[in-house]
């Protein structure tokens, strides 16, 4: 089990700490996701320097390599990686439902070849998900659950969202329950309302030690986030994944959730993109860095931003250097865990909807397309999940 405290409320919104067997995680959180056992270009050490309290692994990339049984002889992910503080593991069920017609779903489980070795035959059930969770010693476990590819009729996504609910309650009884560790479920239901209560109806019987959204569509996030907060439990934490940039991270901590996780400022830091304090990005690429002897961020501590200018990481972008992934990456993945802090000393103020406005203020002024484009009801891109 895991304990989870609330310490204020600021409106819906909540200051918490999550209690692990590998520390306490302050929340609202972000996780830096760390697919295959790395953050990429990220050494854990410089992860959890930047105040990092939990990471995201992924199973599916793990079970293809280096493998469960070999990660568990390493001793599991936080011995092998060197990483003492809390991991959250996915299911792997959104990677596998992803492979198409490489994968085959049934009331049992899922099959699937890998984009890997195609000759072989993988197994995901329930209870196989859980296990190999519990194999890479996972502090928070999630439940198999069917993603479902949006559009699809009410029916269809009836129909899913019931099959990952017998998933949930088959994922709870295989979890092996022990302090410090947890499972959370995946509540689904699409963008139909009526079946998004449903689902958390349904889901609140089964005694999860959280709870995560799945199969969100971004222009209705803060909507469906809406639709399920009054219907759970408040005393569980509130994980939506797969979110986001951090306009979306500041809109969803304002409305009661807890925990994020997003391959962004990894993805982002690898490709010449630099979040800004301000709310939007900076492109290391464009040609008049060339010569910018100011830091990505004027406003960050980070150790890249103490130390080395634009005109630098642009020449390193531009030669492909792997120093200049391992730079902007750490620079990104602080500017989110600054504003994770920022996020929880204004609830603990009492100050979060004054800290919303001049967050959204400031993103606007300085970065007027890029919120245009946040604002925008086309911005339908699905979520993890
Ligand atoms: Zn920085």
């Amino acid at each position: 089990m895991l304990e989870f405290k609330i310490i204020k409320k600021d409106g819906a919104a909540r200051l918490g700490e999550l209690r692990t067997a590998h520390g306490t995680v302050e929340t609202p959180t972000f996780m830096p996701v760390g697919t295959d056992g790395t953050v990429k270009a990220m050494k854990p050490e410089d992860v959890a320097a930047t105040g990092a309290k939990i990471i995201l692994g992924n199973v599916y990339h793990l079970m293809l390599r280096p493998g469960i049984d070999r990660v568990k002889e390493l001793g599991g992910l936080h011995k092998m990686m060197n990483w003492d503080k809390a991991i959250l593991t996915d299911s792997g069920g959104f990677q596998v439902m992803s492979l198409g017609p490489l994968r085959t779903i049934s009331e049992q489980g899922v099959k699937f070849r890998s984009h890997l070795d195609n000759d072989k035959i993988y197994d995901l059930t329930p209870e196989k998900s859980v296990e190999i969770q519990h194999a890479l010693d996972a502090n928070i476990t999630m439940a198999l659950d069917e993603c479902l590819e949006l559009p699809a009729p009410k029916e269809v996504i009836e129909k899913s969202m019931l099959l990952s609910v017998r998933w949930a309650e088959r994922s709870f009884a295989a979890f092996k329950d022990r302090k410090g560790y947890g499972i959370f479920g995946i509540l689904q239901g699409g963008d139909d309302w009526s079946l998004r209560e449903k689902c958390c109806e349904l889901m609140n019987k089964i005694p999860f030690d959280g709870l995560a959204f799945g199969g969100v569509w971004l222009n209705v996030l803060t909507e469906t986030i809406d639709v399920i907060i009054p219907c759970i439990p408040e005393e569980k934490p509130r994980y939506v994944m797969g979110v986001g940039i951090p306009a979306d991270i500041v809109d969803c901590t304002l409305r009661g959730i807890d925990m994020f996780d997003c391959v962004l400022p990894s993805r982002f830091g690898r490709t010449a993109q630099g979040f800004l304090k301000t709310g939007g990005t900076l492109n290391l690429k464009k040609g008049d860095m060339r010569d910018d002897m100011r830091p990505v961020d004027e406003f960050c501590t980070c150790p890249t931003c103490q130390r080395y200018s634009r005109a630098y990481l642009h020449a390193l972008f531009k030669e492909n250097e792997p120093l200049a992934s391992m730079l902007l990456t750490w620079h990104n993945i602080q500017v989110y865990e600054d504003l994770m802090k920022d996020i929880r000393e204004a609830i603990s103020m009492g100050t979060l909807s004054d800290f919303h406005a001049a967050w959204f203020e400031t993103f606007r002024k300085y970065h007027p397309d890029e919120y245009a484009k946040f604002k925008s009801p086309s911005r339908t891109i699905m979520l993890k999940k």
